[in-house]
């Protein structure tokens, strides 16, 4: 399988440090808000991607981290006069319900930043101690970047542009020895979530984050770390520099970086105007519609959202599902024999979509020419499964679309239509469950029938619904 490294500039073949396992760290959310489609990204393509790994036989071992201290997360604490980690919590939350929703497998493990402040102290004293951090005279540590020889290496700059670029930004009040040095750890300002340290009670830098949950739930040396392209720098060159200086060895093996999510070819920005959270797409389609249509790319070109081309998502997944709805009817009612000639023949006609597949995903996750494949064989079922076939042949066409659709985390079978009567009924109960302050089960319904296609509305008059 060939993976196209950041770090080469180049696909590579894959091979992972231990045979059958791959250590692969992906970097996660900052939780002050619902996540965005831009967010669902990386979590969508990355996941198909484990998915692809797990379905050739690795054992995949798959850590997101949730960042949960920050700028953002403290203001919004401010904003709404509660604890940040009141805020951090209720959006981790709601992403896992995104997740969900999107049929994002879980990690392996979701750390989270204010659970591993330990490691990083740790890593970050072990830093000073061989040179590579300096602690200024407010508290503050440094990244002493221009010692770390191949400081650029990810991002292609070197140090010296770098040098000169900074030169001409005269930031005053900085205790910086180098104004591209960055920070480690800093010192709290009043009302912020601090931790005590030996430099100052504080809080860590971002970048620091990473490094120590990649090496505590995956070991020093990883095989592959993602993100979106807009962490290559400074973010990763930072992490990369943190855990090699650390460790005196390599950190990741492979980096791979999908593209942006731009909104009818605009960055998607609050103050445009044209910024969707996966909630609100959540309100107008099933999330398996915004999973097809972030697959229907390549994960690492530019991917332009629109309504039109929702749209032509929605009608790409209809015609998949309506196959296999087909298919289940005439499963039901077949005879249960064994495959004739003629059908194995057929069926070996089928599995050639399956091996155009595994021939898009081996190079380099093309995902958009996978669902080409599962189309062709979409088609190819239409024309070559009928009332008159055996069941192991109709069964084994069900088996390929199935097996194929779910490494895009694509789920062929529709959802049973749920009565109006049992809408009602649930309605009611979580009503109930309101007025006795049961707001776990009151939202747990919400979600059960937001997955079945049902939307609440809480009005004054009571609560209506429609389906989606
Ligand atoms: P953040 O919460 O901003 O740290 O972002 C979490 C993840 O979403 C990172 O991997 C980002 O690179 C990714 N991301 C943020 N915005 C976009 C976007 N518009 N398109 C694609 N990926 C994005
Ligand atoms: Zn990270």
């Amino acid at each position: 399988m060939k993976i196209y490294n950041t770090m080469t500039r180049q696909k590579e073949e894959f091979v992972p440090i231990e045979e059958g396992r791959v250590r692969m760290y992906v970097c996660g959310p900052t939780v002050y808000n619902l996540i965005h489609i831009g967010n669902a990204r990386p979590m969508i393509v990355f996941d198909t991607f484990r998915r692809y790994l797990e379905y050739k036989g690795y054992e995949v071992a798959y850590v997101s981290n949730f960042t949960d201290v920050d700028d953002k997360i403290i203001a919004k604490a401010l904003e709404e006069g509660v604890d940040a980690a009141e805020i951090s919590a209720r959006y981790i939350e709601e992403c896992r319900k995104d997740m969900a929703a999107m049929n994002v497998k879980p990690a392996t493990v979701h750390p989270m930043a204010t659970q591993e402040i330990d490691g990083m102290i740790e890593m970050i004293a072990a830093l000073i101690e061989k040179g590579y951090a300096y602690q200024a005279a407010d508290g503050t540590v440094y990244f002493r970047t221009g010692r770390f020889e191949r400081y650029g290496r990810l991002s292609h700059k070197n140090l010296e542009d770098l040098q000169a670029g900074h030169r001409d930004i005269k930031v005053t009040g900085d205790l910086k020895e180098e104004p591209f040095d960055f920070v480690l750890w800093k010192p709290k300002k009043e009302g912020e979530p601090a931790w005590e340290s030996p430099w100052s009670e504080g809080r860590p830098g971002w970048h620091i984050e990473c490094s120590v949950m990649s090496k505590k739930y995956l070991g020093e040396t990883i095989d592959i770390h993602a993100g979106g392209e807009d962490l290559i720098f400074p973010h990763h060159e930072n992490e990369i520099a943190q855990s090699e200086a650390a460790s005196g060895r390599q950190f990741a093996r492979y980096w791979m970086h999908n593209g942006f999510l731009n909104i009818d070819n605009q960055k998607m920005s609050k103050s445009l105007g044209n910024f969707f959270t996966v909630r609100e797409i959540a309100d107008r389609y099933d999330l398996q519609v915004l999973r097809f249509f972030m697959l229907s790319a390549h994960y690492r070109s530019p991917l332009n959202f629109s309504a039109d081309l929702m749209e032509a998502a929605k009608n790409g997944l209809e015609r998949i599902l309506t196959a296999a709805e087909n298919l289940k009817r005439l499963i039901d009612g077949a005879q249960a024999q064994e495959m004739t000639a003629e059908e194995k023949e057929l069926y070996a006609g089928a599995q050639e979509y399956q091996k155009k597949f595994e021939a898009a995903m081996e190079d380099d996750c093309n995902t958009a020419d996978a669902v080409s494949a599962v189309f062709e064989l979409v088609k190819y079922i239409n024309i070559h499964a009928l009332g008159q076939n055996t069941k192991e042949y109709l069964d084994s066409l069900y088996n390929e679309l199935h097996i194929l659709c779910d490494v895009l985390g694509i789920v062929i079978e529709r959802e049973e239509e749920i009565l109006d009567d049992e809408i009602d009924q649930l309605i009611k109960e979580r009503q109930e469950a309101r007025k006795n302050k049961d707001f776990a089960r009151a939202d747990e319904i919400r979600d059960e029938l937001a997955q079945k296609g049902i939307i609440l509305k809480d009005t004054r008059e009571g609560v209506t619904w429609r389906r989606a």
